[in-house]
């Protein structure tokens, strides 16, 4: 674990700082690198209606093109699936040379095609959590642990670069582990598609549309097999699972131990088995990159298909109750 006391800004601190988009990533990781004194500035297709917003906070707005010929590190914190396009037609053609260009997620630069200048560095600054997280925490003296890899160095300090950059993000603070970039890609798409997002949401929607099936409170349902979720997730986050099983009842302890391994069969982990063959493949990717380029008609559809009104109007009134306001996802929160 590379900690924050080891880790030098030196090697950026000269550097011009580029970051191309403003989003999720994008905004915060430009405010953190403005607050640690860096010299940033903002990518964004020209009529970008995110202009304003940049400019609210100081920070110069740059179209790519004329990012990737100011700046000597380029940070690519648009969606995965524009970034191989947009790296070929507008930043490649005006690259400086010796630049260094780093990714917050490894998917599109491993399985895409890259004509990176021989003397380029290339890595990856992957953060373990959303960029909302990322801003918050900084801002109160924390960070957001990250993983850390080197996929070129041109220049023979690409490693130095990375881990200044994660220090100026905040993520040293909270710890920086090195990887590779195929170990983070397939991690990362794995993790969020069997359990954070994927596996986690199909268990406990599953699991409310049971009971109120069976004619029990939805209300009771969700509180219990939705929203109470954080409060497993917290033991586990503190205690580990072996923890976990020492703070819960012997009654929970009993019926989990018994039940758990029959919810999630042998089937599903051949289906883990199967997601990781699509991704290890470059399957999963792939066909992502190929809808996305057709307008992401097969994405919205699965996205229609997962929305469940019912059990979110039930959400919004259990949250409405216990007090917990509605609010926007991004913004510093
Ligand atoms: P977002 O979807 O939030 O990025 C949106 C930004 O990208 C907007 O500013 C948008 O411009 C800009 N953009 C979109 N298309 C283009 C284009 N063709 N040319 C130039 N700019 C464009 O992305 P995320 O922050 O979610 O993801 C960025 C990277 O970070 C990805 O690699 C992702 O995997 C990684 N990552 C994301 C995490 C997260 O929390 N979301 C966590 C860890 C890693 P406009 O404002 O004009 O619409
Ligand atoms: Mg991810």
């Amino acid at each position: 674990m590379i900690n924050d006391k080891s880790v030098s800004l030196e090697p950026i601190k000269s550097l011009r700082i580029g970051i191309l988009g403003y989003g999720n990533q994008g905004r915060a990781q430009a405010l953190n690198l403005r607050d640690s004194g860096l010299d940033v500035r903002v990518g964004l297709r020209p009529g970008s209606a995110t202009r304003a917003a940049v400019e609210d906070e100081g920070l110069q707005v740059a179209k790519p093109s004329e990012l990737a010929g100011a700046c000597e590190l380029l940070m690519l914190l648009a969606p995965d699936e524009v970034l191989e396009d947009v790296y070929r037609d507008e930043l490649r053609p005006a690259l400086r040379s010796g630049s260094a260009i780093g990714f917050a997620h490894g998917a599109a630069l491993y399985f895409g095609t890259w004509d990176f200048p021989e003397d380029a560095d290339v890595f990856l600054v992957a953060p373990a959590g959303p960029g909302v997280e990322l801003r918050d925490r900084y801002v109160k003296g924390g960070g957001v642990p990250a993983v850390v890899a080197i996929d070129r160095n041109g220049s023979g300090s690409a490693l130095d670069k990375a881990l200044a950059y994660a220090k100026a993000i905040g993520c040293t603070r909270a710890g920086v582990l090195p990887t590779t970039v195929r170990e983070e890609v397939v991690i990362d798409l794995f993790g969020e598609q069997t359990v954070l997002c994927g596996g986690l949401t199909e268990l406990v929607a599953n699991a409310y549309d049971t009971l109120v099936e069976a004619g029990y409170s939805a209300e009771l349902a969700y509180l219990e097999c939705v929203h109470q979720l954080t409060i497993t997730t917290e033991l586990i986050h503190r205690f580990g699972v072996d923890g976990m099983w020492d703070a819960i009842s012997r009654t929970a302890l009993y019926g989990s131990l018994q039940r758990g391994p029959k919810t999630i069969s042998p089937e599903s982990r051949d289906q883990m088995k199967e997601t990781l063959r699509r991704i290890e493949s470059g399957e999963f990717f792939a066909e992502f990159l190929e809808d996305a380029r057709k307008g992401g008609t097969k994405l919205g559809a699965l996205r229609d298909a997962a929305r469940r009104p019912e059990m979110d109007a039930t959400g919004r009134k259990i949250r409405a109750l216990f007090g917990l306001p509605e609010r926007p996802l991004d913004g510093d929160a």
